[in-house]
């Protein structure tokens, strides 16, 4: 079937421009440097240089070849500047301006020859597209989700294609002179620019919106002031982990800490340097706890630790550990040194059916309450309330 160039282009340009719109619909609203904003200018460059294109014959040489292909090649630099500022990480306007620069000195200079047009444009494009796939596959900064795949499979395909079509002409398998073959490559080309396009567009404003639901969800998660994990947070992770002993049959130990004589703080110091000393003490015991172990703040001054396949004994000498901790470490006050210590509560068995998250917390918390009765800054553990009670 003879595919029709004009139709083809015009085809490809509308698609790159409807897509400019719709990203740019998307950044409203936003500052001028989000990555959205430059985005949408990478999107309208490849309109651009499709109409240039498009327009060869009708337009010079110098429009549709020269700037057509500086246009792209800015593209490609405006594609590198908005992954950069997607992942805050400071451009560099060498690896961005060159190639514009070599693009359009070499089809300027080349304008006439277009064996070597094709070489510029099937090596220095693929070297472009080699940069963003670079950052977009960097592991480093695995933060892009899942539209980048768009984004990688975009590059990939473009990148391929003129790499082929350069050694095609390189390697002799492609002659300059062959109209029907060259006409093949360039409706090819058209149209893997035309995936390219709608996976570049659909790709990047999905990776925003991706960024943004990760970023509400980690907030919804978050506590504010101690940047642990809240009780919602901890109250899943307490969920999940019961779930999975009570399956195994393993052991899980559950604390419940609790800052002794707090009020006093606050009244003595002020509600700010009691703020102050939460932070610190929920430093304190994240610092001291293993990978596997996990902490949330359960109320104001209280805190929830969850010791995975731990026994009594360990989650005893580790809350002994936390509680030591504590006492030796002081929160800076307007000059004064802050001292505090902490209860708490120790509950840990192999899980069975007969447990519930509920019931571990009710325990850990009687026991903490057991400490608070046998006088503050000590370790209580379930089982022992009544020989110590
Ligand atoms: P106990 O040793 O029995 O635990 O005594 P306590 O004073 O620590 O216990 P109580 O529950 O009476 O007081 C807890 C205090 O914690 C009361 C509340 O004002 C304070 N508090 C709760 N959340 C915050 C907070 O986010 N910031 C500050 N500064 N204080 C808080
Ligand atoms: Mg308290
Ligand atoms: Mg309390």
């Amino acid at each position: 079937m003879p595919l029709d160039m004009p139709t083809l282009f015009l085809v490809v340009t509308v698609v790159a421009f409807v897509m400019a719109g719709w990203v740019g619909v998307m950044a409203w609203g936003q500052r001028r440097s989000e990555a959205l904003w430059s985005w949408a200018a990478v999107m309208c460059a490849f309109a651009v240089s499709n109409v240039l294109y498009g327009f060869r014959g009708v337009i010079g040489d110098f429009w549709s070849v020269v700037l057509g292909n500086g246009v792209l090649s800015l593209a490609f630099a405006l594609m590198l500047l908005s992954l950069w500022r997607f992942q805050g990480i400071r451009p560099r306007p060498l690896l961005m301006g060159l190639p514009v620069l070599l693009a359009l000195g070499l089809y300027a200079l080349f304008i006439d020859a277009y064996r070597i047009r094709v070489i510029v444009g099937g090596t220095l494009f693929p070297a472009q597209l080699g940069l963003v796939l670079q950052v977009l596959l960097s592991r480093r900064r695995p933060v892009l989700g899942r539209g980048r795949w768009m984004l990688v499979t975009g590059a990939a395909v473009l990148g391929t294609i003129l790499l082929l079509r350069a050694l095609g002409m390189l390697l002799g398998w492609l002659d300059a002179g062959d109209a029907l073959a060259n006409y093949r490559w360039q409706a090819m080309l058209v149209l893997v620019a035309m995936v390219a396009v709608l996976s570049f567009g659909l790709g990047f404003v999905y990776m925003n919106l991706e960024r943004a639901e990760r970023r509400s969800f980690e907030l919804a998660m978050r506590d504010v002031l101690t940047g642990l994990a809240n009780r919602r947070a901890i109250l899943d992770l307490l969920r999940s982990s019961v779930a999975r002993a009570r399956r195994q049959g393993q052991w899980l130990s559950v604390l419940m800490v609790d800052i002794d004589h707090f009020k006093a703080v606050n009244d003595n110091h002020g509600h700010q340097a009691g703020d102050a000393v939460l932070r610190q003490v929920a430093q304190t015991l994240a610092s001291r706890l293993r990978a596997q172990d996990q902490i949330g703040r359960f109320g104001g001054e209280e805190f929830l630790v969850l010791l995975p396949d731990t026994q009594a004994e360990g989650a005893r000498v580790l809350a002994d550990a936390l509680r030591q901790a504590v006492q030796h470490t002081f929160t800076p006050w307007g000059g004064q040194q802050i001292a505090v210590t902490i209860s708490v509560g120790v509950c840990g068995h192999p899980l069975s059916e007969a447990d519930s998250p509920e019931s571990l917390i009710a325990a850990a918390d009687r026991a903490m309450y057991q400490a608070k009765r046998l006088g503050r800054n000590r370790v209580e553990q379930v089982g022992e309330e009544s020989e110590a009670g």
